[in-house]
């Protein structure tokens, strides 16, 4: 347990008491390798979740993207849009294949792919676009969807923040050909690592077993519809133990409980600094009629850069510990090198660095909340953060 006065970590993974269960249920089912029964069930639960054609579940979301590349059939010179403020592994899935992630802007109020600025990147060499959507809360999908359709381009959706999050009723990872999704220990549900693919374009299924079983066709042999597997195709090891699969399964069990405490952290802070936004001392998430998000994560934005790394070291101070991501990738070392910017990134370049991301756990106390709440009243009141955030 945390006392009052231990620091407040920014994660901390969460238990649902039933993964020891789990996990000695799959060592006793003696199939631990991929595509066990527990990883077939969380691909049931999850492909259902989301209204999907198929769930492959694999060793991360960063592997999921890179099985989306190869889907895509990303070759040398190949251009992939994406935006500049996201995780790493959507640019380095590209780049592994010798495409070029091309960098664009996002949206200020809620740091989403803005649909304007992929239109305006595209050339005849785009051949796909990588969408994530930040924080759990949709980005503008039917926007990028008829875009992408009219280009004949392939939309995957980075849905690694969004499991159990909705636009328009409609789940988030079902617009897209195929979504990632993340299951490493600082998601909602969690295994340590862990990852998923949903493919939602029937026509990518067959390929997508083979990609995930180094190549091999052993999907068809397993199904009885060859008698011996042989290499076929490129491929990995796109597979996840059973052991993580036991684990991560007992999480999806609980995915309605840990969304709803999750969210009732996330709307007390909302609450509690409606004040300060109203004082004009920092600008709190915003959340688009009709997106139903999963409260992955709470983000504040304070005046500038500034203001914001004292923010971050006055919530140190006072024992809570607050981060900032994504720092953005086209001008990163490998971006720079690897990578193009397909347009201005000045909402990039200002929102990036003037964002700070609060502590949101399972297991936050109540006392937790208000301790936070109060370190962040007491950070921007300090006198020389008195300036107002620019809007
Ligand atoms: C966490 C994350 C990933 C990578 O997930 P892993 O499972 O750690 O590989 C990819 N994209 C986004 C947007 C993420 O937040």
């Amino acid at each position: 347990m945390i006392d009052a006065t231990d620091r407040i970590p920014f994660n901390r993974p969460h238990l649902t008491g039933f993964e020891f269960a789990a996990l000695a249920e799959a060592a006793a089912n003696g199939h631990l390798s991929g595509n066990g029964a527990f990883a077939q069930r969380c691909a049931a639960w999850l492909t259902e979740e989301i209204g999907g054609a198929a769930g492959f579940i694999v060793p991360s979301c960063t592997a999921a993207l890179e099985m989306a590349m190869l889907l895509a059939d990303i070759g040398p010179g190949d251009e992939v849009i994406m935006p500049s403020f996201t995780f790493v592994s959507c640019a380095n899935a590209v780049a592994l294949r010798g495409g070029v992630p091309v960098f664009v802007d996002i949206e200020p109020h809620t740091l989403n792919l803005c649909p304007d600025a992929v239109e305006a990147a595209m050339t005849e060499r785009t051949r796909a676009v990588i969408v994530v959507h930040y924080a759990g809360i949709g980005a503008d999908v039917d926007r990028l969807d008829a875009l992408c359709r009219r280009r004949g381009v392939m939309l995957i959706e980075d849905a690694a923040h969004a499991v159990r999050a909705w636009r328009h009723g409609r789940p988030l990872g079902s617009f897209g050909a195929v979504s990632t999704f993340s299951f490493h220990e600082t998601k909602n549900v969690q295994c340590g690592e862990g990852g998923a693919l949903i493919v939602n374009d029937p026509a990518l299924i067959d390929r997508a077993h083979v990609l995930q079983e180094k190549g091999t066709n052993r999907r068809r042999f397993l199904d009885g519809q060859v008698d011996k597997y042989t290499w076929v195709d490129v491929g990995s090891s796109f597979l996840m133990s059973d052991i993580s699969a036991a684990f991560l399964w007992s999480q999806m069990q609980q995915a309605e409980q840990i969304t709803r405490r999750r969210l009732a952290v996330w709307e007390h802070y909302q609450e509690r600094f409606a004040d300060l936004e109203a004082e004009g001392l920092l600008q709190r998430p915003v959340v688009p009629d009709g997106c139903e998000h999963n409260a992955h994560l709470y983000a504040l934005r304070l005046a500038d850069r500034a203001a914001r790394d004292r923010f971050i070291a006055d919530l140190a101070g006072a024992n809570v510990q607050s981060v900032f991501h994504y720092v953005p990738l086209h001008d990163s070392p490998a971006g720079l090198r690897l990578g193009r910017a397909g347009g201005p990134l000045d909402v990039t370049v200002k929102e990036a660095a003037r964002l700070a991301r609060l502590p949101v756990w399972v297991d936050m106390t109540h006392s937790h909340v208000e301790r936070v709440v109060r370190a962040v009243h007491q950070a921007v009141a300090a006198p020389r953060l008195h300036q107002p955030v620019l809007t």
